[in-house]
């Protein structure tokens, strides 16, 4: 198998317990992949570098959580926007509804952008309201799912927004001690299963005929090969679609079916830069969003900019949990503004933005910032991007690039998922259960 995030120890989970005889080759020297979760010791907190929501109440994630008594809360607070200037309470809820409501997957397929125009064209006499509920509309499809609002599937979205329906996804929850807690569980589960887990090592070349595979590698020992007569691949999607000679890039000889290369066209990796700053104590609990409104903004739990939030447009504090912490989330557009610059140049573009946010000035924002976490999925080579959405006319990839060849390759990964859970933790792990069952299903000649 290859790959130890939710996808792959998922599956191996699922293997081992049924007998099966599972290695783990894993580049990164931990695993969890996408969920890599820090502790601060000064707040004595978890900070996610990776995944950190839990997007409603998927039971791939809860079964776990609660039968290890692991607590879990959920996200509340109060949500302020910045708009025409002011600071004030958000009410576009119901306005974005309606909008993404009217998306739907019995027309012709197109991307969210065409959708908006279409359904929704700008006009001089458009009131107010719903002229700034598009912009959020556009500003939530970018963000959450880190997409190019001109390339992204409303067939796709629409899929994804059922899938949310039917586990309450419009609520957001964490962990205690963060997703490190669930990969704690797994790699229990992986260690009494008795898998075995080979860190540091990267995969370079699948050599693959029916029902036999050679991987070519190298690790701290330098190159090796491994045979077997399966493999589970679970690397992300950039990764399938790295060139050869880009670190981490896996190759197939021979090449993957053309099907595998169509299904990677439509799949895009989309690109996020969060940002978590840690503060000396928490100065909102005290400002007010102006001098005449008397409450404060200490229960502040989502900060959303507008235009001028020119590079993090999204903030978030760690409510119901009061630590003196912002996220900020740069997705698509502003993330590839922000990708690959140095962790200063990334910290005080942060800063920058919070100031005009909220009414405190730089110089004192910058002399209570404790420390900075930010981790840039973009520029890694074993992630490629952030998490995957599918383009116009993809709706079927996921399940195209998951399809199992010749009973010898196998594919997982939150890419892969079928139950419109791509992008997320439960979409891996929901993978890396359906490969499972197709590995053991599988009948070793056929
Ligand atoms: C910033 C950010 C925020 C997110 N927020 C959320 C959130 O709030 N909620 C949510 O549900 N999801 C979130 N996600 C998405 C979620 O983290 C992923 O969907 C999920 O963790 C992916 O799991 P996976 O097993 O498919 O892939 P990965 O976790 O990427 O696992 C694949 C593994 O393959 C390994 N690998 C890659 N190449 C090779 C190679 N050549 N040889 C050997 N090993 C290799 C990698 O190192 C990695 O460990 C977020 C992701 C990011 C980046």
């Amino acid at each position: 198998m290859i790959g130890a995030g939710a996808a792959g120890m998922s599956a191996a989970i699922d293997l081992a317990q049924a007998g099966l005889k599972v290695q783990i080759l894993e580049a990164r020297r931990w695993i969890g992949g996408r969920m890599f979760t820090k502790h601060d010791p000064a707040i004595n907190a978890p900070v996610e570098l990776g995944a950190e929501f839990i997007h409603g109440r998927p039971p791939e994630i809860w079964q776990p959580l609660q039968e290890h008594k692991i607590s879990i809360s959920e996200v509340d607070g109060d949500n302020w926007c910045r708009e025409s200037d002011k600071l004030q309470p958000c009410d576009f809820y119901s306005e974005v509804e309606q909008i993404l409501d009217k998306m739907d997957d019995t027309a012709p397929d197109e991307s969210f952008l065409d959708f908006l125009h279409r359904c929704f064209p700008d006009s001089p006499d458009e009131r107010l309201q719903r002229k700034e509920a598009k912009q959020h509309a556009l500003n939530y499809v970018t963000g959450f799912n880190a997409a190019d609002p001109a390339q992204v599937s409303v067939h796709w979205l629409v899929q994804e927004m059922r899938a949310e329906e039917k586990i309450e996804g419009d609520r957001a929850f964490r962990a205690e001690r963060g997703y490190a807690a669930l990969v704690e569980i797994f790699r229990e589960q992986l260690t009494r299963a008795g898998v075995d887990i080979q860190l540091s090592t990267i995969v370079e070349n699948i050599r693959w005929s029916s029902g036999k595979v050679d991987l070519d590698g190298s690790d701290a020992n330098g190159n090796f090969t491994l045979p077997g007569p399966k493999v589970l691949i679970t690397v992300p999607a950039g990764l399938l679609q790295a060139t050869s000679n880009q670190k981490g890039a896996v190759r197939f000889i021979p090449e993957l079916p053309p099907q595998k290369h169509s299904a990677l066209e439509k799949i895009v990796m989309g690109k996020v830069i969060r940002v978590t700053l840690v503060f000396r104590e928490r100065f909102w609990d005290n400002l007010r969003p102006a001098p005449e409104v008397p409450k404060t903004l200490s229960d502040m739990s989502f900060l959303l900019g507008d235009n001028d939030a020119a590079w993090f447009p999204t903030w978030w504090t760690t409510m119901p949990k009061r630590l003196p912490v912002f996220v900020g989330w740069a997705p698509f557009r502003y993330a590839e503004k922000l990708s690959g610059q140095t962790e200063s140049f990334i910290q005080q573009r942060a800063l920058e933005t919070l100031s005009r946010l909220l009414p405190i000035e730089l110089p004192k924002l910058e002399s209570l910032l404790e420390k900075i976490y930010v981790h840039d999925w973009q520029n890694d080579p074993f992630s490629r991007g952030a998490y995957s959405y599918v383009k116009v006319g993809g709706e079927n990839c996921p399940a195209a690039l998951g399809q199992p060849i010749e009973n010898t390759l196998f594919f997982a990964g939150e890419a892969t998922d079928i139950t419109g859970n791509t992008g997320t933790v439960h979409g891996a792990i929901a993978s890396g259960k359906r490969a499972a069952k197709e590995i053991l299903h599988a009948s070793p000649h056929s």
